[in-house]
């Protein structure tokens, strides 16, 4: 049904896991609900569902769902409040922690404030969030969890974008042209000199580790998906429908 209705409909199947995103997780009268831009692409998907219980029929509810828009606030220093959400755009401050569980944390500075952001394992952007350094610029948004014994407040990130790279530079000893081999320092400010033919360098050069990390939108994999979180593909759509059109198959009763 996914293949056959995506992007129409999404966040139904998780194809890494193979695990079905559409089901209630306890006894709920509803048996399945399917996430749509419209309805004639989600009564369309019903009909390709096929399930062994008798349903009664089905409804279909305009909703904010997947629109991003728990995200609209701005945080700062005066709404980084317990339980508020928001985004905000600032500089990594300090090198990414990862602690047991894999879980990461990072601090921003935006306008003169530090903000903790945590970035859990569970939604598969932890490891890159591991990989951001100092001076990148990135606009994050998420809930604000309240603060703990280990933490101030902090940011739960539900997406990192990242607006741009700084240069991970390295000092490192000198190579030696001649032989392809790193220098050994003779000591504290005496230098280098390479083993083999005992060429000497003053002082080490600057190395550039290319980043793993794109100028790009992160966001969790979808099985971390909250309701309201914007999947890649609807970035930017914006459904425009202020009126419920009654032409439409809003709601139905199977006849059995
Ligand atoms: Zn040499």
């Amino acid at each position: 049904m996914q293949e056959k209705t995506f992007p129409y409909t999404f966040n139904s199947f998780d194809t890494t896991k193979g695990r079905v995103l559409i089901m209630p997780h306890g006894p709920d009268p509803v048996f399945y609900g399917v996430r749509g831009e419209n309805v004639d692409s989600l009564v369309n998907a019903t009909k390709i569902l096929q399930s062994d219980e008798k349903l009664d029929g089905y409804m279909i509810f305009k909703s904010n769902q997947g629109t991003g828009d728990h995200l609209k606030n701005e945080l700062n220093s005066e709404t980084m409040k317990p339980y508020a959400s928001g985004t905000l755009t600032g500089i990594v401050s300090n090198t990414p922690k990862v602690v047991k569980g894999g879980h990461v944390f990072f601090t921003i500075i935006s306008k003169n404030h530090e903000f903790w952001c945590a970035v859990y394992k569970e939604t598969g952007i932890s490891t890159l969030a591991s990989n951001l350094i100092i001076g990148d610029e990135v606009h994050v948004g998420g809930g604000v969890r309240k603060a703990s014994k280990n933490f101030p407040r902090i940011i739960n990130l539900e997406f990192i974008e990242i607006k741009n790279l700084k240069k991970n530079l390295l000092k490192s000893n000198p190579t030696c042209k001649k032989c392809n081999k790193k220098m050994k320092s003779k000591g504290q400010n005496q230098g280098f000199q390479c083993i083999r033919c005992g060429k000497k360098n003053s002082k080490k050069i600057i190395i550039e580790i290319p980043r793993k990390l794109k100028k790009q939108l992160y966001i969790p994999k979808i099985t971390a998906h909250r309701h309201l979180t914007r999947p890649l593909q609807r970035t930017g759509i914006i459904n425009k429908t202020s009126k419920f059109d009654t032409t439409l198959s809003w709601f139905h009763v199977y006849r059995n």
